[in-house]
Formats: structure tokens, sequence, C-alpha cells
């Protein structure tokens, strides 16, 4: 652990700003100094300025966070049985919820930015879909292969992949980044026309967020760079020019798809598979009803975002 990281002022990731005011300070788990929260006064984006140099970035990435044992107590990873089941069933209900909202289904090409240790590959890869992963930890990207996934260790926006996608995901990943346009950029890039991107991160307008202010859980000021809002996903995405752009609580998904049957715990058999495929066959139906639910935008404390190219 260093006991003196290197600090950066940044201007907003989002409109280029310098012009924001200080929400709260907050100290890290890590370097255990504290961090200031800011909401930029032009966009309304929330981000860590200053936050930790590109180096005491990486120097977090290390082995340990992969056991929890770093800047996130919860990023344990390598915990078990019990808590990978948690990560694959959550990846299912992502990958399930945009099924249904868009109509994608496999076989289609599908690359994972951010991918961690596989959970998503493996999810993705047992429904059907041809799976990439890419993560810039070396130490996941050698976990994710050992469990037989063809992952590449880098950034996107850097390697330069020639390859297209049908979906590219990014779950948990865009809070992370210190340069979020520069990823949707290349994540745009890669997709093929009318392929969809599927995002999932906390959401800073969350009802959660403004009761527990900086102890709500996402605050993670050394590793989350950014703090989204729809609003906020809304303008990042709009700079790419998607032509659709759906946000909507991760509750609300999760709550349609246990209606619908298909976010099932682990061990726990489909109890509604009427719904579910009712839902399926009128992709008009539970389009409405997701953006009718969306309208619900400050429930719970994640948001999952669908952008079509
Ligand atoms: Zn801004």
């Amino acid at each position: 652990m260093q006991p003196n990281p290197e600090l950066v002022g940044v201007s907003c990731s989002l409109c280029g700003s310098n012009h924001h005011r200080l929400l709260f300070k907050k100290r890290g788990n890590f370097y255990k100094i504290p961090f200031c929260i800011v909401r930029c006064m032009r966009c309304g984006l929330v981000f860590v300025n200053p936050r930790l140099s590109d180096k005491a970035i990486t120097v977090l990435y290390d082995d340990d966070y992969f056991k929890g044992e770093g800047f996130d107590p919860i990023a344990r990873y390598e915990a078990g049985e019990a808590n990978a089941l948690q990560k694959k069933a959550e990846a299912a209900a992502v990958l399930r919820t945009a099924e249904l909202v868009t109509g994608i289904s496999p076989p289609m090409k599908l690359v994972d930015v951010g991918c961690g240790v596989g959970n998503m590959l493996e999810v993705a890869s047992n429904l059907g879909y041809d799976v990439l992963g890419i993560d810039a930890a070396a130490h996941a990207v050698s976990m994710a292969r050992r469990r037989g996934f063809n992952a590449i260790c880098g950034k996107l926006d850097e390697i330069g992949i020639d390859r297209k996608f049908d979906v590219a995901v990014m779950t948990e990943t865009v809070e992370h980044l210190p340069n979020p346009k520069q990823v949707v950029d290349a994540v745009h890039r890669a997709l093929n026309p009318g392929g969809w991107f599927i995002i999932l991160t906390g959401n800073v307008a969350s009802l959660e967020a403004r009761l527990f202010s900086s102890s709500w859980e996402y605050f993670k000021p050394e590793g989350h760079l950014s703090y989204f809002s729809p609003s906020t996903m809304g303008l990042l995405l709009r700079q790419f020019s998607y032509v659709r752009i759906i946000p909507f609580p991760r509750e609300v998904a999760r709550a349609v798809l246990r209606l619908a049957g298909a976010f099932r715990a682990p061990g726990q058999g489909s109890s509604n598979k009427g719904v579910f495929s009712f839902l399926g066959r009128h992709r008009l139906a539970s389009r409405m009803l997701f953006n009718l639910l969306s309208s619900f935008e400050s429930a719970g404390s994640a948001l999952i975002v669908l952008a079509r190219k």
C-alpha cells in the first residue's frame, strides 16, 4: 500500500467543464485518504476530483482486489461458489432483460468490456453467444482464460480490435473508467450497425443514493471515478449517435423478470413461464412495460441502460 498516492485534478469527463461544486469528502479503503466527490455545474456528472493518477489506479487492481481485499470489499471474485453463483445470476438477469426489450438473441457475437474473471462470459456462452472478454487487469484475464474463455488483456480504446460485434456488454465497469467517452466511442466503433450496447452501473440519482449520501455503497472514490444518472448516461451515449437509449432501474428489471420467472436464484425452478413466454412473444408489450417502468428512475441503486447503434 502506498501511503501518499499521486492525485490529479481533472475536468468533467463528459462536458470538459472545470466548474463543479463539492458534494462531500469520503475516505478510501485502500489508500486511507479523503477524496472529494463533486458535481459538474454544467452537465451534472458526479465524479471524483482530484482522483488517483492512472499509475495509482493500476495498483488498485492487483490480485488482492479480486479477493475482496482491495479498495472494494464486495469485489470478492474468488470468494467461492456462492459468490460466483450470485454474480452469474446478476449477469443472467441483465442479459435476459436486454433480450426481452431489444429482441437480441443468440447466436450473436458478444464482447464483454471489463469482463473481470468471466462470469458474464460464462452466462452468455451458455446461452449460445459467441463471446470475447476484454479487461485491463491481467489477473482477471488469466482467470477468465482458465475458465476456457477467449479474453484479451488491455483497454478497448487502446488495443484497436478489428472484429465487429452484435452486442457489447459493460457491467459495473463504466464507473471505473478514467476516460468513459473514449471507451464508449471504441464500443460504438466495435458494434455492427443495429448492434446493442448494454451497460450496468450505479444510479447516483436513485433514492438510495440520495438517502445514504456519502454512505451509499457505490461511493468508492479510489476506483469508482464517475457516478452516472439516467440523465448523464444519456448525455454520454448521445455524443456517439446511439439511436435509441433506454435507461431503467436494475430493480425494476429484476421485478419484471421475477414475475416472468426468468430471473431465478441458483437452483430455483421457473415458476411463471407463461408470463415470460407472453412477454417474449409480444415484444411491443414488454417494451411498453419497460418504458413505463423506466419512469421510476429513482427506484433502486443501479441502472441498466440499453443503447442501439
Ligand atoms: Zn460536465
